[in-house]
């Protein structure tokens, strides 16, 4: 184990070097942990020592904890969790009483931490348990304390010291949302104490040793007189804060989120007593929060199942296949974001609509976000510039020449994508990949109209481009693996999230999310009440009700859909119900936000006001209405169950991509992990069950599968241990 190196100089100041070395950023393991403890050890009890300096032999100080390792941590229960944390907790308070006499605050040695870049989760609470923190100053370095976005949050006393150092207040954003700042902008809010020129941080941090008081290296919670920056609950301005603070996030999360909640809980009621019972209380939170299913179904799929399909964990063995020249045809909302998120990650794009004028707007929608960039200081004209160049608008298929790669976004007509492919492969080189960005299209017949249906694929964008982290990229019935390799190659180099899935109609996230839109159709059909529908999917976490869904996708796209849905399904086609309201909204004129209006109201800025009260006048409010719980069910089992189905017919093909894809692509309720986390937290039993109940009242569409059933029978999960998928 070499994860940290011990120095002591001449002038007798120790330098502790974190750099673990199979991996390109330092993360913390158990065993890591207990070496730095004793070299801490080391140095305090060397006489010839003054001062110790933790830094890093890398460009970033470390990235956090390993997750793997919490995983881990997990299997040996609540017990083995606590004890592990207050491990921790003895060592990180060792380095801030660094060997001083307790009552008089005398004969403790200074610890600074020197960070050249990026320190994230423990990353920094080991930081802050220094009497000094000093960054380089590295505008890319990330400084925070990110656990919150994985289920979890600071948990080796990050919570419990950010709040003593800044006050609840001024710590929420760093602490409820996981904010980042760069080090300039975490010296400004007081996370870190200085910022100084990257080649003067070890010499700063020795300057600063050197010259330290007995009094430098007492934490402001050891000394006399301490008192919480923007007061305890106990005083009235703190009172206000917590109040405030429970409203905002039991706002945001509705409560599902139970490290949100119990972060909260560690913080009012760490500020209450001294420091190391407040630990004490971190601890005891954090591992309940560690036990909860939850986290480990987070951070499964948010961070290292997430991680996994980002590396390639489904790429064919084939060579490299980034992409050098893409060609976007059809320069409209998508086409446009396409394009720009490409020349944004440095690939020379060709943008071609059938007008000039229409191949320039869509030029300027990267204009127009570079723009909205430069105001939030988030890109430089340089920049700007830089990536307009690589944009050539123009409607010269012969400026194609060259291209590798082509994602076709002009209209969802089988005819015009057809006509644009046969237009695109006179022109391009036979090794040219094409994709369609069609949204309800089989692959396998638009591949029809392609000389090399090898080379042809779909890569799905959701919109907007340039936000939506999700691609899903669709693999026909002829599409080869050199295809696939340059899909998700791309993908990368854009950096966003792909899965892979297999041809079907709606693919995989539409098919999910249309059953879930349905489903809340269908319930204003049977006269429940709009708002328990909408409340009810945002009681259980899904970011939008179905009825702002399709307000927000448009009620004449739903229309459509329907249509082209039934055409395709003859007499098998079950949703009369929905397209009765559906049509019935677009005979209104009532077309969702685009047009001001749909099962909401908007005010003429198109600012969503409530619920319009015009709904009941044709579809009265039922007497009797269904429960909280059934509400849920039904809108959670008809995404569910059709993410099961796809399994079960091989249009997905690993459960972690059902799951990754689920939450990026339609926002499924995160806390749950998706939807074969959230069967996984339930029990294939309880799901059976609930879908009996379901069928019994409501109809075949809840039938149980009977991938589900086996599952039930034989008391198999889908995820049998933390991380990796069993094979379906
Ligand atoms: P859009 O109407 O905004 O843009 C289509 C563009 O294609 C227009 O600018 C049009 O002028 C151009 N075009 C049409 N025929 C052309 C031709 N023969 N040659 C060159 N350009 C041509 O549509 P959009 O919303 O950007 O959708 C494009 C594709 O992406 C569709 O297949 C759609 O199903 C799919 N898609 C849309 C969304 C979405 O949310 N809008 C999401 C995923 C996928």
């Amino acid at each position: 184990m070499t994860d940290f190196t011990y120095a002591v100089d001449a002038d007798g100041v120790a330098t502790i070097t974190w750099d673990v070395k199979a991996k390109s950023m330092n993360v913390m393991s158990t065993d890591a942990f207990a070496l730095l403890s004793d070299l801490i050890d080391q140095a305090l009890a060397d006489a010839g020592v003054k001062g110790i300096i933790l830094t890093s032999g890398k460009k970033d100080f470390a990235g956090g904890m390993d997750l793997n390792v919490i995983a881990q941590m997990r299997a040996g229960g609540a017990k083995a969790i606590f004890d592990g944390v207050m491990t921790m907790h003895s060592v990180l308070r060792k380095i801030e009483r660094a060997g001083m006499d307790p009552k008089t605050l005398k004969g403790g040695k200074p610890i600074v931490a020197a960070l050249p870049g990026t320190a994230l989760g423990i990353g920094l609470e080991l930081p802050l348990s220094c009497h000094r923190i000093i960054a380089a100053d590295n505008p890319k370095a990330k400084i925070g304390l990110p656990e919150i976005m994985v289920g979890i949050f600071p948990g080796a006393g990050g919570t419990t010291r950010l709040v003593r150092k800044m006050g609840a207040m001024m710590a929420a954003p760093f602490l409820l949302e996981g904010k980042l700042s760069d080090p300039k902008s975490a010296k400004a809010a007081g996370l870190i104490d200085e910022v100084v020129a990257p080649e003067e941080l070890l010499t700063r941090a020795k300057d600063w040793i050197l010259s330290a008081k007995d009094a430098d290296h007492v934490k402001p919670w050891d000394a006399k007189g301490y008192k919480m920056p923007g007061g305890t609950p106990y005083h009235p301005a703190g009172f206000m804060t917590f109040v405030g603070a429970s409203a905002m996030v039991m706002g945001k999360t509705m409560g599902v989120y139970p490290a949100a909640k119990a972060l909260l809980a560690a913080v009012y009621e760490g500020a209450l007593v001294p420091l190391d019972t407040a630990l004490k209380i971190e601890a005891r939170h954090f591992t309940s929060v560690l036990m909860n299913p939850s986290s480990t179904a987070m951070i499964r799929s948010l961070f290292i199942n997430k991680e996994a399909l980002e590396k390639g964990a489904n790429r064919p063995k084939v060579a490299d296949q980034s992409v050098k020249k893409l060609g976007v045809i059809g320069a409209g909302m998508m086409g446009a974001g396409i394009a720009y998120v490409s020349a944004n990650a440095g690939i020379e794009v060709v943008l071609i609509d059938s007008t000039q004028e229409a191949a320039d707007r869509g030029k300027a929608h990267s204009e127009g976000l570079l723009d909205k960039g430069i105001q939030r200081r988030k890109v430089t004209a340089e920049k700007k510039a830089e990536v307009l160049a690589r944009i050539t608008a123009t409607t010269d298929y012969t400026a194609l020449s060259g291209c590798d790669l082509i994602v076709e976004a002009v209209f969802e007509d089988p005819k015009v994508k057809a006509e644009v492919t046969a237009k695109v492969e006179a022109v391009v080189g036979t090794d040219c990949i094409f994709a369609t960005n069609t949204s309800t299209l089989p692959i396998s017949g638009l591949a029809k109209a392609s000389q090399r249906p090898t080379n042809f694929i779909g890569i799905h964008f959701f919109s907007p481009v340039d936000k939506m982290a999700l691609v899903e990229i669709i693999r026909g019935k002829e599409t080869g693996d050199t295809a696939v390799a340059k899909a998700l190659d791309f993908v990368r180099q854009i950096r966003k999230t792909p899965i892979v899935v297999n041809d079907a109609r709606f693919f995989y996230a539409n098919r999910c999310i249309i059953p879930y839109i349905n489903e809340g159709i269908r319930m204003v059909a049977e006269g429940v009440e709009p708002a328990l529908i909408e409340n009810a999917a945002k009681l259980v976490g899904m970011p939008l009700g179905p009825l702002q869904l399709v307000d927000e996708t448009s009620i004449d796209l739903g229309v459509k859909i329907a249509k082209a849905t039934k055409a395709a399904m003859g007499d098998a086609y079950p949703d009369g119900a929905v397209d009765a309201v559906l049509f019935w909204m677009a005979d209104q004129g009532r077309m969702g936000k685009k047009s001001n209006s749909g099962f909401y109201a908007y005010d003429a800025t198109g600012k969503r006001e409530g619920l319009w009260d015009g709904l009941d006048a044709h579809y009265p409010i039922a007497d009797t209405q269904p429960d909280l719980t059934t509400v849920q069910h039904r809108l959670l089992m008809a995404q569910v169950l059709e993410a099961v189905r796809a399994l079960e017919d091989g249009v997905l093909t690993d459960i972690r991509e059902g799951d990754v894809g689920a939450i990026l692509g339609w926002g499924f309720a995160p806390w749950s992990g998706g939807p074969f986390g959230w069967l996984d937290i339930i029990g294939a039993a309880r799901a059976v069950e609930i879908c009996d109940q379901l069928t019994a009242t409501q109809g075949d569409r809840f039938t149980a599968p009977q991938m589900l059933r086996d599952m039930a029978a034989t008391g198999r999960v889908f995820y049998p241990d933390t991380g990796e998928a069993q094979a379906a």
